[in-house]
């Protein structure tokens, strides 16, 4: 006699399946950055320096419904600390950034760059004390659009295409 489950299959090809919509594999567990600005996706992965063989998706500009293009990027079984999130939103102010376990959103990162913030980056000026004096940089984000911070210690202003990072 035919057991009911022995009725169902698993064919790839069953209209009953979904259909499949998203652009990037379902991610397991890890971080998924998402909205990044078309573009710096990959600035964003050399400036986070993952440890050595960890797996890594890229979608350079995807078309996105609310930004017109965007990057994605996700990163298996790692997950983002607030400094490294808060990288990301120095180089993609509008990112949403989303720690997966088991498939599922168990948090999140804030969507803004800071507003104050020590280390993350280093002062451009070479005159900068921080610089003789070995200290971590210091800086407060003066502008959002154009992302802009100042420095505390020189007070010189540093444009996001400026930007380097800690
Ligand atoms: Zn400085």
């Amino acid at each position: 006699m035919i057991q009911p489950q022995e009725l169902t299959t698993h064919d790839e090809e069953s209209p009953l399946m979904p259909k499949p919509t998203q652009q990037v594999a379902k991610l397991k567990q890890g971080t998924v950055l998402d909205h990044l600005r078309a573009g710096t996706g990959l600035r964003c992965l050399r400036v986070l320096k993952l440890p050595p063989g960890t797996t890594v998706l890229v979608g350079i500009n995807l078309t996105s419904k609310s930004h017109g293009k965007k990057d994605l990027v996700k990163i298996e079984r790692y997950e983002l600390s607030e400094a490294e999130a808060a990288k990301v939103a120095l180089i993609s102010p509008d990112a949403t950034i989303s720690i997966i376990r088991d498939y599922k959103v168990v948090g999140k990162h804030g969507l803004h760059p800071p507003i104050a913030f020590r280390g993350l980056l280093r002062c451009t000026n070479p005159a900068c004390i921080v610089h003789t004096e070995r200290i971590a940089g210091s800086f407060v984000v003066e502008s959002r659009d154009p992302l802009t911070v100042r420095c505390d210690y020189c007070e010189r202003s540093i444009t996001a295409d400026q930007f380097e990072f800690a």
